[in-house]
């Protein structure tokens, strides 16, 4: 299927993870850590339609708080730990995996949008 000039339709996924434009999957999508550019710098495609809003971060929310929650509470149950060790390993994971995830996430969202035509 061809859609603007481009033969391949790209993955959201695939170029989301990879934070490249949804459109050709070369031209990088951000320009800081969640800023995006104005428009790919490959082939042009106007990024200024994407708004993802909280939409990342609600998700990570949601699957941090799914994966983390029960973790601590089969450890606790498994080998009750001193609370130290529960303040050792949570919060580092918690908020190393929101800021990991942060980017490719939103990506993989703009590239949604841009794949259903959000907004357009
Ligand atoms: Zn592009």
């Amino acid at each position: 299927m061809q859609a603007g000039g481009y033969h391949l339709r790209q993955s959201p996924f695939r170029t989301g993870l990879a934070c490249r434009c949804p459109r050709c999957g070369r031209g990088r999508l951000f320009t800081g850590f969640l800023t995006l550019r104005a428009t790919c710098p490959v082939c042009s495609l106007d990024y200024s339609k994407a708004d993802t809003g909280d939409g990342p971060a609600v998700l990570i929310i949601l699957l941090l708080g799914a994966l983390v929650v029960p973790m601590a509470l089969v450890l606790e149950a498994q080998a009750g730990p001193p609370f130290w060790v529960h303040v050792l390993i949570w919060p580092p994971l918690i908020l190393g995996g929101a800021l990991g995830l942060l980017r490719p996430m939103k990506a993989v969202m703009v590239a949604l949008q841009f794949r259903h035509k959000a907004g357009a």
